[in-house]
Parts: C-alpha cells; sequence; structure tokens
C-alpha cells in the first residue's frame, strides 16, 4: 500500500508555525516511508476564508521547502461529491433529517445543563421526536449522521498510543446544515478517502473528532486510515503560542531574518528527537523520521535555540543557499550588491557574527555602499590628530600594493606600525573606522581585501580629510 499523508489547513490566516509544524511532520511521514504528500485547502468556511490566506500557506509550504505531490485540492469544488455522500447515507438510512429547530435544540442544551448532564443532541428527546414527526419534507431541515448507540471507537494513534470512546458519548452530528453545505468533519472523512490518505498527521485540537470520523469512515463502507495527533507549541510563558510571544507566522521568521533551513530544523525538533542530535539535514530528517517518536507533551519555543541554529546554517549551510537568502534581505534594506565582492565571500567574512540575515544584511551594507557618514563614537574615538600619521603611511602602501591578497594586507599594517613605532590598534582600528564607516566588523585585513583596492583607498581619503579638518579645528 503506498503510504499518502497530508496537510489540510483552513486559509483562515497566515500558516502559523503549529501548522507549519504539523506540515513538516506530515511530509515527513511521507518522505520517509516513501510516500506522497497531499495538500488540501479546507475552504468550506467561505465566511472567514480567503484567497490572501491561500497564498499565504502555498508561499509558506514553498519557503519551508514542503513540497506536494498532489493539489492544492480546495473543498469548495468538490460540494457534488460531499452531497452524492450525504444522499447515499440518506437512501441507506445511515443518515436522517432532522427538523428540530436550533431554539428548540438550545432550550434542550440548556436543561440538561440545569441537570447535570452533558449539553448533546438527543435524538429520542420527546420534543425533538415531535417536531420531527410533525415537519412535512420540505421543511428546513439539517441531515444529521446516525451514530452508533452501542459499542465504543477504539484507535492506536501514533503519537499518543490506544484512543477509546464510547459510542453513548457522540451523538448524532450534522453533516449537511439547512443552507445545504456540508460539515467540516463530513468533508474530512470524504476527502481522506477519496484522495487514498492512510495516515492522517494533524494538530490535537481535531483530536475529539477523529472517534466521529472512524463511525462516518465506517459507515461509508471506507478504508479508516491511521491517526496522529501533534501536541501543542507553547510560549516560553507556558502558554498556548500567540502573537503575544513574538512572531508565530511562517513569513515572519522569514522576514525577521531566518533560514528556512534554520526553521525547518528548529520545528523537527520542536517534538520529534533523534538521540541527542541537534542539526538535521533534510536528508537526515527523513531518514530518522517517524511518527511515534513524536512527543505526546507540548513543547516550548526557545527563541534563542532558533538564533542559534540559525547562526549554524549562516555559517555552515550550503553558501550559495544562504546567499539567496540574504540576497531577499538586501533588497529589502535597498542595497545593491550588483556591484562588489560575491556575496558568499561576504557571508564567509561576516556571518559567524550573525544570528539573522537581517543583522548580516546591514553588516554587509559597507562591502557594496559608500558612505559619507562615520559613526560618532567610532570616529570620535579612533579618528584623531593622532590617527593621521597611520592613515597616511597604510594609504601609501596600500597604493602601492600590486599583490591584493589578505596577507598583503596584513603585512601593510605590520609594516606601518614598525615603521611609526606604535601597536596594532593605532593603526587597525582608524582603517576600520574608515573603511566600515564603523568601529566593529572582522579582520580589517580581509574586510579590505574583500572592499577592493580603489574603493579602499578612497574611504582612507575620505578619512584623512575627516582628521585633517578635526585637528585645524582643535
Ligand atoms: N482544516 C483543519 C485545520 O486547519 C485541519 C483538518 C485536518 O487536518 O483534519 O485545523
Amino acid at each position: 500500500m503506498t503510504i499518502k499523508t497530508r496537510f489540510a489547513p483552513s486559509p483562515t490566516g497566515f500558516l502559523h508555525v503549529g501548522g507549519a509544524r504539523t506540515a513538516l511532520y506530515s511530509w515527513l511521514a511521507a518522505r520517509s516511508q516513501g510516500g506522497q504528500f497531499v495538500l488540501r485547502i479546507e475552504d468550506t468556511d467561505i465566511e472567514r476564508s480567503t484567497q490572501e490566506a491561500v497564498d499565504a500557506i502555498l508561499t509558506g509550504m514553498e519557503w519551508l521547502g514542503l513540497d506536494w505531490d498532489e493539489g492544492p485540492y480546495y473543498q469548495t469544488k468538490r460540494f457534488d461529491r460531499y452531497n452524492e455522500l450525504v444522499d447515499q447515507l440518506l437512501a441507506e438510512d445511515k443518515a436522517y433529517k432532522c427538523y428540530a429547530p436550533k431554539d428548540l435544540l438550545d432550550t434542550i442544551r440548556e436543561e440538561q445543563k440545569a441537570n447535570g448532564l452533558k449539553a448533546r443532541y438527543d435524538a429520542n428527546h420527546p420534543k425533538v421526536v415531535e417536531a420531527n414527526s410533525q415537519a412535512k419534507a420540505d421543511d428546513p431541515h439539517v441531515i444529521r449522521f446516525r451514530n452508533p448507540k452501542e459499542g465504543k471507537v477504539v484507535f492506536d494513534d501514533k503519537i499518543r498510543g490506544r484512543i477509546e470512546i464510547a459510542n453513548s458519548e457522540l451523538d448524532d452530528l450534522i453533516i449537511r446544515r439547512t443552507d445545504g453545505s456540508p460539515t467540516y468533519n463530513f468533508c474530512v472523512v470524504v476527502d481522506d478517502w477519496d484522495m487514498g490518505i492512510t495516515q492522517v498527521v494533524r494538530g490535537e485540537d481535531h483530536i475529539n473528532n477523529t472517534p466521529r470520523q472512524i463511525n462516518i469512515y465506517e459507515a461509508l463502507g471506507a478504508p479508516v486510515p491511521e491517526f496522529a495527533h501533534c501536541s501543542m507549541i507553547l510560549g516560553d510563558d507556558g502558554a498556548k503560542l500567540s502573537k503575544r510571544h513574538g512572531a508565530v507566522s511562517v513569513m515572519q521568521y522569514r522576514d525577521q531574518g531566518f533560514l528556512p533551513q534554520a526553521l525547518r530544523n528548529y520545528l523537527v525538533r520542536l517534538g520529534w528527537s533523534h538521540g541527542d542530535q541537534e542539526i538535521f539535514s533534510m536528508e537526515e530528517m527523513i531518514e530518522f523520521f517517524s511518527l511515534g517518536a513524536i512527543s505526546k507533551s507540548a513543547s516550548a519555543f526557545n527563541t534563542e535555540k532558533l538564533h542559534w541554529l540559525n547562526n549554524h546554517y549562516i555559517k555552515h549551510g550550503d553558501p550559495d543557499e544562504v546567499a539567496k537568502h540574504l540576497q531577499w534581505h538586501l533588497d529589502q534594506q535597498q542595497i545593491d550588491a550588483s556591484q562588489g565582492p560575491a556575496l558568499t565571500d561576504v557571508i564567509g567574512l561576516v556571518g559567524e557574527r550573525c544570528n539573522t540575515l537581517v543583522e548580516l544584511a546591514a553588516q554587509s551594507r559597507y562591502f557594496y555602499q559608500d558612505f559619507d557618514e562615520i559613526d560618532a563614537t567610532a570616529a570620535k574615538k579612533h579618528l584623531r590628530p593622532v590617527a593621521l600619521a597611520p592613515l597616511q603611511v597604510a594609504k601609501g602602501k596600500i597604493e602601492a600594493l600590486d599583490d591584493w591578497t589578505v596577507d598583503a594586507l596584513k603585512a601593510v599594517i605590520a609594516d606601518t606600525c614598525a615603521e611609526l613605532d606604535v601597536g596594532m590598534g593605532k593603526v587597525g582600528m582608524p582603517l576600520r573606522v574608515a573603511v566600515t564607516g564603523g568601529g566593529q566588523s572582522p579582520s580589517v585585513d580581509a574586510v579590505m581585501h574583500l572592499i577592493g583596492k580603489d574603493r579602499v583607498v578612497a574611504r582612507i581619503d575620505q578619512a584623512i580629510k575627516l582628521v585633517e579638518a578635526r585637528a585645524a579645528q582643535s
């Protein structure tokens, strides 16, 4: 049997990290078993579903690298099929028309609560029986599924183990509303059956639906898939992860400068483990993943760990991949990197200092863009009159260099120090401030090497002018 899993989001908002993790687990379940992965958009709630949310989900999935073999299917395009099967259940007396008006059912629920009973639909309640016997065939009605009265539903959740629920706990679920639209629990079953889904991986918020859905599968004569219900993600304070905790949408993580590889690695470990390994390539995730190794307990989001992973992937990820994502951030920060050093070289030099691509883009700026302003604190400290001689001497040696290498630039600094009989800092710092516009950067010889000779000389000149102007003022 071919393994087939799916991700079935409702397009009512962005792709939440919790949803993304469920999608990742479902995708990995398919990929690790040589199966197929289906994407289905559950857009039957027409009021709340939007095209914008559909687009956000597709973009989020693509950004995370979760490709699908089939779909996206849209539930709103499958109404005929759902209705065909509602009619079939009606014809087989496995479903029935219920004419009891909503206000009557509400009153009954209130009574039940007042008597300390569980509020539920009761087909045998005298008033419901009366409403149904007095109605004419065409009166407004819903279609209810005739849930078995006896026995129990048992299933072995791949994550949570055996789950049993007595049928006496389940009432007769509405499968078609008064307006003729089929309901969620019914559509999901029909889709999962028609699409050949063998493993349903979804959030634990659906666990109460599963026994009801299993009864519907059985009534339709459809094979019941396996189920795996993933636990919630909590914020660092133990409450359910929400906007209050910071970014919750996958695309917000992109905007904040995270690599998809890092977020994916972070999400896979948030509730799943393989020994004590923390870093997983996509291939390793696929090789080692199993639904059974997902934890039953809720997992707490840890932003620090995500930063650590992001830094790891900036440093050790495929440089071309990192460059592709960095390019997006450079565009956002309006840094034109078309002229100047290769992005991969800049990443190699600056990357290890950065936890996000937003920082990395900001710290790449001086490799590509000249500036007239120098950071005031750095200038005040390092571009004083005593810096004039080091800048002039170093500039002369740099201009004379034929061999534009890091080692040659390192030698220029050492020679300048020797000539003026000053320490490294007295030459290195003014040079750093002159060529980068600030007091912090990787090793200044390597930085100058990437910036290139003409630009380096012009920037030292600019700094010399500033120092001279200052000296003239004092
Ligand atoms: N559409 C449902 C949701 O977004 C998921 C249904 C399912 O996975 O069975 O919560």
